[in-house]
C-alpha cells in the first residue's frame, strides 16, 4: 500500500479533547472517527489492528474447543423479560420498537438469547458440555462515555457461553476459558492478570477479571506482585492440569476494587509483595450456575430426571484492546508507539527519501516491498515527498515496528533496517526477511 493513496488521515497536534494516551493516538493517527457520543467509525488502521486482535481471540477460543456463532444485534424484549432482566437493566439498555410496535433492544450482551437458542435444541446431557462464542457489536448507553473506544456504547466483544450438567463439569469448562484467556493476551505481548471479581448484575458467585496494568485504567487493583511470576505455559486442557494453573493463581492474593478488604490484604501480602495500582479491565469470566436456566427452563434429560443446565459466560473486549494495547506500549513523552507483531496493521514500512527530481529511491523501495510481498508481508511505502525526518516522526507514531529507510547511502547488502526501540541496522533483504518471519 501506497501511503499516498491509504486512508490514514493523521493530524499534526494532539486533539485536545482526547484525554489519555490511546485516545490520542487513535484520533491522531487516524485510526478512528467520533460519529456520535461514544459511537465510533473504525479506519483502516484502527480496522486493521482490531481485526487481527479478534483472529486472536477466535483461534484461542477454537483451541479449547468453543464453537463460533453469530447471534444478532438486535433482540426481542420477551427473552429478557423471562429471564427478569428487562427491568433490571435499566438504562444502559437501548430500547427500539419495531413497525409492529414491539418492544426490541439493541443487544448489551446475549445471556438470554443463548439460552433460548440452547433450551429449543439440547435435550439430553450427554450433549454437554455445550461450549458457544461469537463476536458481536454490542450497546450500552453508558452514563457517561469517555476516553475514545475504552468505554464507549457501541463496542465489539467476544461473549462465550458454557453448559454444563453439574457444578463440578461447569469449573472444568471455566478453567478452559481461563487458560484460553491468558493465551490470548499472551499472543498480544499482553501481561493480564487474573482478579478475584465481584459478579456485579449478571449474578452468580465465581468470577474473574483480567487486568492490564496501566495509570489510566478504571480498575483499581490490590495485588501480590509474585503472581506475575505465574507460569501458564505448561498447562494442557485437562482437568487435573487446569485445576493445578487455577490454584497456582489464586495462591496469590489479587483482587479488585469491590472485593478489597485492607485486613486480608495486609494479612495475606507481604509489604514487599504488596502492588496497589490501576489497570484497565479487557476480559471478564463469570459462573452463575441455573441463574438464566432456571427461569428460562432450560434443562436437560439426566437419567429420567430434568436438570437445570449450570452456565458460565465469558466476555473479552475485542475493541476495547486497541485501545489497552495502545496505553500498555505508547510512549506518549517520545511520540513512540510499537505494536507488538502480531497485531501490527502492516508488517513493515518502507520508508525512502524521494525528491521531486530523483525517484530511484521510490524505485528500491517498490522493488523491495514486492519481495517482501512475496513472502507475505503486508508492506506501507510512504510515496510522499516529505522530508525524511518528519517521515520518521510520522512512521514511530503510526507503530509498525519495522522501518527500512532508503535514503544517500542506499546499498543492496546493506539495507537501512530498524525495529523501533532499536538500534538501526544494515542487512540483506534476506535477512530482513528471516527477522520478520522470526518476530510474526
Ligand atoms: P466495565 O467494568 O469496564 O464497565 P463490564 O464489567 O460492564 O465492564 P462485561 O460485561 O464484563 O463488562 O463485558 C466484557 C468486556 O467487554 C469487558 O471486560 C470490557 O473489556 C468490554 N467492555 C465492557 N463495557 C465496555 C464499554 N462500554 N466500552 C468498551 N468495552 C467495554
Ligand atoms: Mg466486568
Amino acid at each position: 500500500m501506497y501511503f499516498s493513496k491509504s486512508f490514514i488521515p493523521i493530524l499534526k497536534n494532539n486533539p485536545t479533547e482526547a484525554k489519555i494516551k490511546s485516545h490520542q493516538l487513535m484520533l491522531r493517527t487516524g485510526m478512528i472517527k467520533q460519529s456520535s457520543a461514544g459511537i465510533y467509525s473504525w479506519l483502516p488502521m484502527g480496522f486493521k489492528v482490531m481485526k487481527k486482535i479478534e483472529q486472536i481471540v477466535r483461534e484461542e477460543q477454537n483451541r479449547v474447543g468453543v464453537q463460533e456463532i453469530l447471534m444478532p444485534t438486535i433482540q426481542s424484549s420477551e427473552i429478557w423479560k423471562e429471564s427478569g432482566r428487562y427491568d433490571d437493566y435499566g438504562e444502559e439498555m437501548l430500547r427500539i420498537k419495531d413497525r409492529q410496535n414491539r418492544e426490541m433492544l439493541y443487544g448489551p450482551t446475549n445471556e438470554e438469547l443463548i439460552t433460548e437458542i440452547f433450551r429449543s435444541s439440547v435435550k439430553s446431557y450427554k450433549s454437554l458440555p455445550q461450549l458457544l462464542y461469537h463476536i458481536q457489536w454490542k450497546f450500552r448507553d453508558e452514563l457517561r462515555p469517555r476516553f475514545g473506544i475504552m468505554r464507549c456504547r457501541e463496542f465489539y466483544m467476544k461473549d462465550a457461553y458454557s453448559f454444563d450438567i453439574s457444578d463440578d463439569e461447569a469449573f472444568y469448562s471455566y478453567n478452559k476459558f481461563f487458560l484460553a484467556y491468558l493465551n490470548t493476551f499472551k499472543r498480544m505481548n499482553l501481561s493480564a492478570i487474573p482478579m478475584a471479581a465481584d459478579t456485579g448484575p449478571i449474578g452468580g458467585n465465581l468470577s474473574h477479571e483480567f487486568i492490564i496494568l496501566a495509570d489510566t485504567g478504571e480498575s483499581k487493583i490490590y495485588t501480590d506482585k509474585r503472581i506475575f511470576d505465574v507460569d501458564s505455559s505448561k498447562t494442557t486442557i485437562d482437568k487435573n492440569s487446569l485445576n493445578k494453573l487455577r490454584g497456582d493463581f489464586e495462591k496469590y492474593y489479587s483482587v479488585t476494587d469491590e472485593k478489597f478488604k485492607k485486613d486480608d490484604f495486609e494479612k495475606n501480602v507481604l509489604k514487599e509483595n504488596r502492588l496497589q495500582t490501576k489497570g484497565i479491565e479487557v476480559g471478564h469470566i463469570f459462573y452463575f450456575g441455573d441463574k438464566y436456566s432456571k427461569p428460562m427452563n432450560a434443562s436437560v434429560d439426566y437419567n429420567g430426571k430434568k436438570e437445570f443446565v449450570k452456565m458460565g459466560s465469558y466476555g473479552i473486549g475485542v475493541s476495547r484492546l486497541v485501545g489497552a494495547i495502545i496505553e500498555a506500549k505508547y510512549d506518549d513523552k517520545n511520540e513512540v508507539m510499537k505494536w507488538p507483531t502480531s497485531v501490527s496493521p502492516y508488517d513493515c514500512a518502507i520508508i525512502p527519501n524521494i525528491n521531486k527530481n530523483d525517484k530511484t529511491n521510490l524505485e528500491r523501495a517498490v522493488n523491495i516491498s514486492k519481495t517482501l510481498i512475496k513472502n507475505n508481508f503486508e508492506v506501507l511505502i510512504d510515496d510522499t515527498e516529505e522530508n525524511l525526518s518528519s517521515k520518521i516522526k510520522k512512521f514511530n507514531l503510526l507503530g509498525i515496528p519495522y522501518q527500512i529507510i532508503i535514503g544517500k547511502s542506499f546499498s543492496e547488502q546493506k539495507i537501512e533496517f530498524k525495529e523501533i526501540h532499536k538500534d538501526t541496522i544494515f542487512i540483506s533483504i534476506e535477512e530482513i526477511i528471516k527477522i520478520l518471519k522470526n518476530k510474526k
